[in-house]
């Protein structure tokens, strides 16, 4: 019998495109370039051993229903995010322990903090400006500090959260990544803590590799599509090695980086070639640590270096605990070199020994080219609209979400919203 459906990509998109096919009556074969299951969700072994950790991404929300409602089908626990027990800043000039900058910086940083609370609620209500007319989207996080004359020690921190929220080059990507993320809770950047509130065990390899098992799809691993041609009646998957496969339609779930890479054999209109030419800027560094000298949910941000994010989620163990860390991909430093991690980490936790290290480079992941959704400020359309549809090909990934874009959920919501369109075209 035919496939039906050919789902390329073995990410949280393309497992939920399966389950909500399955649900359809669909059958349907996932085609995946690794040999493994799960994509920017990557659970595996610190250097290696034990204990698994997220390479990948890791939070899921209080608002993220359907993570949380794979997870109880699926039999994955979800585990609260430990509370912030100690708090350390690094205002670009010295550690603090007293507060984010020195007190001759305070009116500045509250003047700021304040502006973006404002702004972050106004994004939040659907304004797209700040209360004086100024565009909030269209402009780079540095045109935004640069408007509002943001002091270093001020940027220091802000420059921390970004790397867990814009996440790209401050010269490119839009501010709107960083409000949007400061508007989840209170408005404020810190607040963002408070949406990070669960991580998955054994993790979210395993929550995607039980999805696609459930769904009874059929999966060919190491199978790298390199293009995608379509007929009157069908489409066909063409891997780099000249393997093909046929099917009556297809969910292309890969990252959108990816997309450029991938000839689609003309089916593309001008916007989606263009916008997947420009591609998003998600360019993060994250590292696991295995420190020695630091307490359990240590939080610290700022510093302007290598490292500006770290925080230790889990309970010592033989004496050393494991420090989550995350930095920008920007050219700076090398998350490889040992005296660049070392040093990054002596700056903002100067009694931390360095044991070991772990990441993945997502950058230069082939298969990823890039991190998260990090919406260039100018001249790109992510919009789930664009990319509904070429032909028989349906697009999927977290990267261009009608909900939750650059989160696990947005890879859920745009799976589903896949397999509808995919479905409504095979029933007409
Ligand atoms: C470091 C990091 C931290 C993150 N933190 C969080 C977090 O805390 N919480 C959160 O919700 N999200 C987080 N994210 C984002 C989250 O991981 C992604 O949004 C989500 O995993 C994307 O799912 P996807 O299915 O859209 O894409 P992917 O997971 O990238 O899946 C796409 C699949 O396509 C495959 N593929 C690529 N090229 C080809 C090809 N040519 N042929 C066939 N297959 C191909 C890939 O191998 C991959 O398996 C993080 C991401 C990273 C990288």
């Amino acid at each position: 019998m035919q496939t039906e459906i050919i789902i390329i990509g073995a990410g949280l998109a393309g497992a939920r495109a399966a389950e909500s096919l399955a649900a359809k009556g669909h059958s349907s074969l996932i085609v995946e370039a690794r040999d493994r299951i799960g994509g920017r969700g990557y659970t595996r072994g610190f250097a290696e051993q034990a204990p698994l950790l997220e390479l990948g991404g890791s939070w899921i929300t209080p608002w993220h229903t359907r993570m949380q409602a794979a997870c109880t089908r699926h039999r994955i626990e979800l585990l609260p995010t430990v509370p912030v027990q100690s708090r350390h800043w690094h205002d670009g000039s010295a550690l603090r322990t007293d507060g984010p900058v020195a007190s001759a910086d305070r009116v500045d940083y509250d003047r700021v903090i304040a502006t973006i609370v404002s702004d972050a609620k106004r994004l939040k209500q659907g304004f797209d400006r700040d209360l004086a007319g100024a565009p909030l989207l269209s402009v780079s996080l540095q045109e935004y500090v640069d408007r509002h004359r943001v002091a270093r020690s001020t940027l220091a921190q802000l420059m921390a959260w970004w790397t867990i929220s814009g996440a790209g080059d401050p010269k490119t990507v839009s501010a709107g990544e960083f409000l949007a993320s400061c508007g989840y809770i209170d408005g404020t950047p810190e607040g963002m803590m408070g949406a990070l509130t669960h991580t998955l065990k054994p993790g979210v390899s395993m929550l995607a590799e039980r999805m696609i098992a459930a769904s009874g799809a059929k999966l060919q691993l190491s199978f790298p599509v390199a293009r995608v041609e379509q007929s009157a009646d069908g489409v066909k998957v063409i891997a780099r090695d000249g393997r093909h496969l046929a099917a009556k339609a297809a969910i292309v779930a890969l990252p959108f980086n990816i997309l450029g890479d991938i000839d689609f054999a003309g089916a593309l209109s001008a916007s989606q070639q263009q916008s997947a030419q420009r591609g998003h800027d998600g360019r993060a560094v994250k590292l696991w640590l295995r420190l020695k000298g630091v307490p359990q949910g240590h939080l610290v941000t700022g510093g302007l270096g290598p490292l500006q994010w770290l925080f230790t989620p889990y309970a010592p163990d033989n004496g050393t605990i494991l420090a989550v860390a995350f930095g920008l991909d920007d050219g700076s430093w090398h998350p490889n070199r040992r005296a660049d991690v070392a040093a990054g980490l002596a700056a903002i936790a100067p009694q931390a020994e360095l044991i070991g290290w772990d990441w993945h480079d997502w950058c230069g992941d082939p298969f990823a080219r890039g991190t998260w959704l990090s919406t260039p400020a100018h001249g790109a359309d992510l919009s789930s609209g664009t990319w509904a549809r070429a032909g028989r090909l349906s697009f999927a990934t977290s990267d261009i979400a009608p909900d939750g874009a650059g989160w696990f959920e947005g890879a859920m919501a745009s799976g589903e919203q896949a397999a509808d369109t995919v479905s409504a075209m095979l029933s007409q």
